[in-house]
């Protein structure tokens, strides 16, 4: 950073500007003051030494600029310069620019961290920003006449209106920041009259408060700060980016929902109705005890490593959001990207790092309670709510330093989850006495935690959109996860009715949870096997009470989830095994780790991929990482000797994915052989089908496996090519495509041909609309979330299963989506 010398013939005068300029430069930039001479009887007048003494002091590679006062303090400062070595003495300029005012804008620009250069041409240009402050017209002119060119070239003044309803906003603020940030330029930005800031720090800038109508004085410098000046005078031509409609989008927010009349529309993913209060999950700073450390350096290592990992958390939330919604709301993580960025913010983190000797946890957390406070002081409401977006971020960050898993979620009452995203272990996490509901801003219908909710039984509603900031926080709310519709609490005769509902379906559910453990058996004695989708003991445990006859997938990636290192083999049999108890003796069907898509773990580094649903994801990645790979076979085949397991492959495309798996899977055996660890040579093997490829391979399949099961979530997706956690293809992801059931009776057909055992896992096998259906195509074994298995077999019940053939010549006539939801009843 540039470093300032007061040069006066009073040193009361150097030391009193010194004070100025550092407040100007908030205690940042190293000031010198170099005033009078050491002499009781005649102290005015300059004196080189201490001049020199002064330089040395402010001193730093960046270079030193010196501000003097009149006559023979020029004289002095440049006999000063004699005494400097080249090295130092090139870069020292002596500037010719008054000295109160100068020293005042040379420190402002400094302290945003500007070159040699552009705080010269800021110190210069300084009585400028008066004259215009005065509105002294003549003076004005006669200065601006008297500007040299290149001072006109490179430094400029503008003043802009604030021109929208809620003013310099959060995002207003980012995309001020992402102009600056676009040009080879300095800015420097006051409200009114009020201190200069930086015009390229989040912190300073969101925490201006400018409202519509205040003036915003910029100071611009630097090579391109024509352009910057053009773009600005853009910025606010487009009303700072706030479109109408978004005004009163934000203005909604503030005010609530009292305006509200209808039900907010969300995709409904796990069924169930749910009435209590909506609590929104945004953590509270945690308090951090102050530690310790004498390594400053090694805690900035730290702070570093923990903000890029968020910044990169952050990416690709944003990319998510962006894929699913207008690019707007991507935009509101940028403020999130520009608190991370912020100069100011770590360089106070820094600072306090240094100079106190305490761990970065601390420091950060101590920064980031500052600046809530100033945006809670705010007396703007819109601005005030942005406190809540600095809590998110530090907290993020902080997870990091304190290596403590991600959100968790601490709940005190019953409530109704909101929140903008809730991953799959969030939701394996869920308190399920507390947890009554869960709506959340993004997600599909298919995406992991819908499925974890239904497994869970926790009425669900995903991809909500922008309309959840009408959900109050700690206000009733009543969910309805058939039809996807959300009702704030001033929709009292329709949460009146959805009680009554309520009070039905637990009536109803009730009484097909006591037949649920009988076998499922057609009307006509056609017994169908019924097994169940699960990701831990937790979910085992419902799926049992609720009939489950097995699990047919075992989703192990969510034990791997929300840790910073794999489970070792031992953890990973604990984990198993308990799956295994509480299925008591039938089968359990452990699908290798699906890794990748959706459901990304940070520390098994898998590259940043363009299209991560078609990159290294399930047994591509394992293939790849077989040391992992080994270790979960290896944990899998010590179950077999006691427990009645099974094992799956994910993604399987090719036939070689196969051989290799198996070839690694013979190896694991001939370790445990060699020493002397039981196992069963005889566990069942699979692989899903899910990739439309593997289709066409089956009786190459039938001669290394021996089951498959259909896995109509990815089998849609990559069958239709419509991403499966997409809000707006999912109209059209529907497995009641007529390509994908086609695609399942294909399936159904050869397996049967070639001798090997199916089922099905996808979400379609516990849809009670296609069971019919699935039973005409001739599967026989159905594996699903547990709460879904009473249904699914009452449903069986009731089948006439030799009546059901007709239904398949049926089928073969409709060839679009609209006629097949016809058909079995869905639209
Ligand atoms: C599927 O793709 O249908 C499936 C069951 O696997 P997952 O949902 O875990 O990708
Ligand atoms: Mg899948």
């Amino acid at each position: 950073m540039i470093g300032l010398v007061i040069v006066s013939h009073s040193r009361m005068l150097a030391e009193g500007v010194k004070e100025l300029a550092l407040q100007m430069g908030q205690n940042k930039v190293k000031i010198e003051a170099a005033g009078g001479i050491d002499d009781d009887e005649n102290p005015i007048g300059t004196d080189p030494m201490k001049i020199e003494e002064a330089i040395r002091a402010a001193y730093s590679d960046d270079g030193v600029l010196v501000l003097m006062d009149i006559g023979s303090a020029i004289m002095s400062a440049e006999i000063a310069l004699e005494f400097l070595d080249d090295d130092v003495r090139n870069k020292v300029v002596l500037c010719e620019a008054p000295l109160v005012e100068g020293a005042i804008a040379a420190a402002a620009q400094a302290m945003s961290g500007s070159n040699l250069k552009e705080v010269i041409a800021e110190a210069k240009n300084s009585l400028q920003a008066k004259n215009v402050l005065l509105q002294n017209e003549d003076n004005q002119e006669a200065d601006i006449n008297e500007q040299n060119n290149e001072l006109e070239l490179t430094t400029r003044n503008l003043q802009i209106i604030v021109p929208n309803k809620l003013g310099l906003h959060a995002r207003p603020a980012a995309k001020l920041i992402e102009i600056v940030n676009a040009f080879d330029a300095n800015a420097l930005v006051a409200l009114d009259s009020k201190k200069p800031v930086s015009a390229s720090s989040i912190s300073l800038v969101g925490t201006m408060g400018a409202k519509k109508g205040e003036i915003l004085n910029f100071t611009l410098s630097g090579k391109e700060a024509d352009k910057l000046e053009k773009a600005l005078i853009e910025f606010q031509a487009s009303n700072f980016g706030d479109e109408d409609k978004e005004i009163i989008r934000s203005t909604t927010k503030i005010e609530k929902v009292k305006s509200v009349s209808d039900g907010i529309q969300g995709i409904a993913a796990s069924s169930g109705i749910a009435i209590a209060k909506a609590i929104w999950f945004k953590k509270d700073l945690p308090i951090i005890e102050k530690e310790h450390t004498d390594d400053a350096e090694h805690e900035i290592v730290l702070l570093q490593e923990a903000i890029k990992c968020v910044n990169r958390d952050l990416d690709s939330i944003q990319q998510k959001i962006a894929s699913k919604f207008k690019n707007d709301e991507a935009q509101i993580i940028d403020f999130h990207k520009l608190l991370l960025q912020d100069k100011d913010l770590f360089e106070s983190v820094v600072n306090m790092l240094r100079e106190e000797s305490v761990k970065a946890s601390f420091a950060w957390s101590s920064q980031i309670k500052k600046l809530e406070k100033q945006y809670l002081a705010m007396n703007n409401e819109y601005l005030r709510e942005r406190a809540s977006d600095v809590v998110e971020i530090g907290n993020k960050v902080l997870c990091e330093l304190l290596g403590e898993p991600k959100n968790k979620i601490d709940l005190k009452e019953e409530c109704i989850i909101v929140t903008d995203e809730l991953g799959p272990a969030e939701t394996m996490d869920l308190d399920l006495n507390l947890v009554k509901g869960i709506v959340t801003r993004v997600g599909g219908e298919t995406s992991h935690s819908a499925i974890l909710a239904r497994s869970l039984g926790i009425p669900a509603i995903v991809g909500v959109g922008d309309k959840i900031d009408k959900i109050p926080n700690k206000e009733l709310l009543a969910i309805d996860g058939v039809s996807g519709e959300i009702w704030t609490k001033n929709h009292t005769s329709i949460i009146a009715d959805l009680r009554k509902r309520k009070k039905i379906d637990d009536e109803m559910r009730e009484s097909s949870q006591a037949k649920a453990k009988a076998p499922a058996c057609t009307k006509d004695g056609k017994t169908v096997q019924i097994l169940a989708n699960v990701s831990g003991a937790k979910e085992a445990k419902i799926a049992f009470e609720n009939g489950a006859e097995g699990v047919g997938l075992y989703r192990t990636e969510f034990l791997f989830m929300n840790r910073d290192k794999m489970p070792s083999e031992e953890e990973q049999y604990q984990a198993y095994k308990e799956v295994c108890i509480s299925m008591e003796g039938h089968p359990v069907c452990i699908r290798t780790l699906d890794v990748g898509g959706d459901k990304p773990i940070p520390y098994l580094d898998i590259a940043e991929e363009n299209n991560p649903f078609l990159g290294l994801r399930g047994i591509r990645y394992c293939l790849q990482n077989t040391e992992l790979f080994k270790t979960q076979l290896r944990a899998i085949c010590r179950l077999s000797a006691k427990y009645n397991v099974r094992i799956m492959y994910p993604m399987v495309g090719v036939i070689e994915e196969v051989i290799s798996a198996n070839m690694l899977l013979r190896e694991v055996q001939q370790d445990l052989l060699k020493e002397g660890i039981d196992f069963s040579p005889n566990m069942s093997v699979g692989v899903m089908m899910e990739v439309p490829s593997s289709i066409f391979f089956i009786p190459q399949l039938a001669n290394e496996l021996d089951f498959l099961s259909i896995g109509t979530n990815d089998l849609t997706q990559y069958l239709l090519a419509l991403d499966r956690d997409n809000r707006s293809v999912a109209k059209y992801h529907s497995p009641f495509h007529p390509a994908v059931l086609e695609a399942i009776r294909e399936i159904l057909m050869r397996s049967k041909k070639a001798g090997l055992e199916v089922s099905m896992c996808g979400e379609l096998a516990g849809n009670t609309k296609a069971t019919n259906l699935l039973l005409a195509l001739g599967l026989e074994k159905f594996s699903m979330n547990g709460p879904a298995i009473p249904a699914v077999k009452e449903k069986i019940r009731g089948i006439n299963f030799s009546a059901q053939k007709l239904l398949v010549n049926k089928l073969s006539t409709k060839r679009t989506l609209k006629e097949l939801k016809t058909l079995i009843g869905e639209s």
